[in-house]
């Protein structure tokens, strides 16, 4: 299997990307994000849970993140992989993700990490905001999010690259060109 875990700050291009290295790679696409959205939109019990931790920027405690991947882990096709976008976030969920893939019997192949300045992402957050009004894309939540990721999630890639699996990549410039960039590390692994 081909198991990505697509990495990198907020506004980094990570759902753009994922989007189409699904479609490339027949992975079958898990996002964190969507899910938790998808719950709000539902005004299920999780996510009354989760929209005022989500709203302020913070991150879901790693018990509701199980939940809803435990959930979807169940109902995977048979696509050749899984990408996994927004996850793991912090030290715990690496080592959840470890024990997920280890169930299935495999393990991540990849962690490529989308590399972008810190003034273009809070730039390309605030388009987005205007495009897609994300209730969690204002500045006040912008920044919160940007200090979570430098304190719990950036850790993560020192994880992976101590396991020679952290594979950086330049995610400024055309969509297209990035999307070659990530695919050149895919195609070499
Ligand atoms: P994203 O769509 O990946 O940018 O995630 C949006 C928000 O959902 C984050 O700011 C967190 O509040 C929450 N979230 C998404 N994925 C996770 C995760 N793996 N762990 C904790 N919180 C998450």
């Amino acid at each position: 299997m081909l198991n990505i875990a697509l990495f990198g700050p907020p506004g980094s291009g990570k759902g753009t990307q994922s989007k189409k290295l699904i479609e490339k790679y027949n992975l079958a696409y898990i996002s964190t994000g969507d899910m938790l959205r998808a719950e709000i939109a539902e005004d299920s019990e999780l996510g009354k849970r989760v929209k005022s931790v989500m709203d302020a920027g913070e991150l879901v405690s790693d018990e509701l993140i199980v939940q809803i991947l435990e959930k979807k882990i169940k109902n995977l096709t048979d696509a050749e992989g899984i990408l996994f976008d927004g996850f793991p976030r912090n030290l715990v969920q690496a080592y959840i993700l470890k024990g997920l893939l280890c169930k299935l019997n495999t393990e991540l192949t990849a962690m490529i990490s989308l590399e972008v300045p810190e003034e273009e992402l809070m730039e390309r957050m605030l388009k987005r905001a205007e495009l897609e009004g994300r209730s969690d894309d204002n500045p006040e939540t912008i920044k919160n999010r940007f200090r979570q990721y430098e304190s719990k999630t950036r850790p993560v890639s020192g994880f992976y690259r101590e396991m020679n699996r952290c594979y950086p990549v330049d995610g400024m410039g055309r969509v297209e060109d990035i999307f070659q960039r990530v695919s050149d590390v895919i195609d070499s692994l």
